[in-house]
């Protein structure tokens, strides 16, 4: 069972128009261990309603596990009619391709054959129906 602590968002100025760009950082758990972060942001103001988004999996809390213990997904978010739809990403392409915090991030190859990626989809699918900023964006 995954639990997602909701912090308050930051907020930013859009590099390209100016407009407030909201970004998320959410920890998850499961069964009460460390699971998985995640950061998301997105830009109310521009015509389409896409998000970018980041899950770092592996190992948290360790004092001896760093970051090359964990890997980074990045992908895109966005809406098709009324579906969701999550489109892995190249780590060249992400907002956060210098973060390593999150772990190695991974281009969409990497990713599509890592058997973590079963993850990655289950955690979006709770990104999508449980996070409140999220949810309002796409609302
Ligand atoms: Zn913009």
């Amino acid at each position: 069972m995954l639990r997602i602590e909701f912090e308050a968002p930051k907020e930013s100025r859009c590099a390209c128009c100016q407009n407030t760009t909201v970004k998320l950082t959410r920890f998850v758990y499961q069964d009460d261990n460390a699971f998985a972060v995640y950061y998301a942001q997105f830009t109310p103001g521009h015509g389409e309603k896409r998000l970018s988004a980041m899950i770092g999996l592996g190992v948290w809390g360790e004092d001896a596990a760093g970051p090359e213990s964990r890997l980074a997904f990045p992908f895109d978010i966005w809406l098709n009619g009324d579906n969701f739809q999550v489109g892995l990403s190249d780590a060249a392409d992400s907002p956060w391709s210098g973060v390593t915090y999150l772990g190695r991030v991974i281009d969409r190859e990497e990713a599509l054959r890592h058997p973590w990626r079963a993850d990655v989809f289950h955690i979006t699918d709770h990104m999508v129906s449980t996070d409140p900023d999220i949810v309002k964006f796409f609302s």
